[in-house]
């Protein structure tokens, strides 16, 4: 068998197993294994060796479990609390159990794969073969049937040239969130503590199911139906089960329109310095973009236009407006995007410190006074 010393051959390159530093808690002396093996390609191996940062604690006492969610198998849930999980709020911390590439098409596949499994702790192997896996036995090695069907893409500083430029992880928890067209929660993955946060994109409430997206959720329903075929899965979300086609063609249409905004929409920018533009037009498409988010719940998407409404309030010089909607990218933001959250949270404190404070607004009314003045200014002709 290859190890370490007589690496897989793909072309010019080689792969190898790697075991990430990572140990269970209660395994902590097991010296062949840790809780997590990587296959990797062997110029990935330098960059990743490294010591790795704590990563941040999951909010304790733990807020999800798993359980059964019916024809999806089992899926993760928000703990009954007394209280929601408020929106931005962190869900959990996970690191991965298996690092593998993407796609491997060598004829040692088969070798590679079933050798990650001893390398991996006993308690971390437990939670990697407890997971659904779509693909046959005589398709795919157990551990890519796994990953193709539970992995999440993280990103690894992969060289230019390696042989395989993404990989995916499998996670005991996060992996275990299962797939909606319309989700309620973001991930973040972090290199340096290698391991992924999971944030609520809303309030999630207490015993609902915590869904993740496997795809691109901005497809039209039948893209989606095509892209999910491949886990052996029809998605029946509230998005993808619906009334007629009439329904489909409105979340269709609502999908696109999102993905296109930016080109189809006035932009913050230019609009703000652009007086012959009304001054609601960006707080007008803003909202329309967030009805459009929350219809097709679509929360991943809804700080920039969040951002937007809030900053025109501030060009406006509408303080209390500008409050609110900043307040809410401060809450959203303070997990999944610190150095955001901190700028809009100094604006509260003081807003007149945004450059731009009131720009809009005293332009106005120069613009007005040259109004009064040329109206009072008689120009009609004396004969
Ligand atoms: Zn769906």
């Amino acid at each position: 068998m290859a190890d370490n010393a007589t690496p897989w051959k793909c072309g010019a390159q080689a792969f190898v197993i790697e075991n990430a530093p990572i140990c269970d808690l209660d395994d902590t002396e097991n010296p062949d294994s840790t809780a997590c093996a990587m296959l990797l390609d062997l110029p990935l191996v330098p960059l990743l060796s490294r010591p790795l940062l704590e990563p941040p604690p999951s909010p304790t006492p733990r807020n999800f479990f798993i359980a059964d969610a019916g024809i999806k198998g089992a899926g993760m849930f928000a703990v009954e609390l007394a209280r929601d999980i408020p929106a931005g709020g962190l869900i959990l911390v996970d690191r991965p159990i298996a690092v593998v590439p993407s796609s491997v098409t060598a004829e040692w596949k088969r070798e590679a794969f079933d050798a990650l499994i001893p390398r991996i702790s006993p308690v971390s192997r437990e939670a990697l073969l407890a997971l659904a896996n779509c693909k046959p036995l005589e398709e795919c090695p157990v551990v890519e049937g796994i990953a193709l069907t539970n992995a999440f893409q993280i990103d690894l500083p992969v060289p230019p040239l390696a042989a395989a430029q993404e990989y995916g992880g499998v996670f005991p928890n996060i992996s275990r969130a299962n797939h909606r067209c319309g989700l309620n929660t973001a991930i973040k993955w972090d290199l340096a503590s290698f391991s992924v946060s999971m944030y609520a994109l809303r309030p999630v409430r207490t015993g609902e199911e915590i869904h993740n997206q496997y795809i691109d959720v901005l497809a039209t329903r039948a893209e989606r139906r095509a892209q999910l075929a491949r886990y052996d899965f029809e998605c029946t979300c509230p998005h993808c089960d619906l009334a007629d086609e009439d329904a489909v063609a409105r979340s269709d249409a609502a999908r696109a329109e999102l993905r296109d905004w930016r080109q189809l929409h006035p932009r913050f920018l230019p609009w703000s310095m652009d007086m012959c533009r009304p001054d609601d037009t960006i707080i007008d498409s803003s909202l329309r973009a967030l009805d459009l988010i929350e219809q097709e719940g679509l929360y991943g998407m809804q700080v920039p236009f969040i951002e937007d409404v809030a900053l025109s309030y501030a060009v406006l010089g509408d303080e209390s407006q500008f409050r609110e909607w900043a307040q809410k990218i401060v809450d959203l933001c303070s997990g999944q995007d610190p150095t955001r959250a901190a700028k809009f949270a100094r604006w509260i404190e003081n807003p007149q410190s945004y450059k731009e404070w009131g720009w809009r607004a005293k332009q106005r009314l120069v613009l007005d006074k040259r109004k009064d003045i040329s109206d009072d200014i008689d120009i009609s002709i004396p004969w």
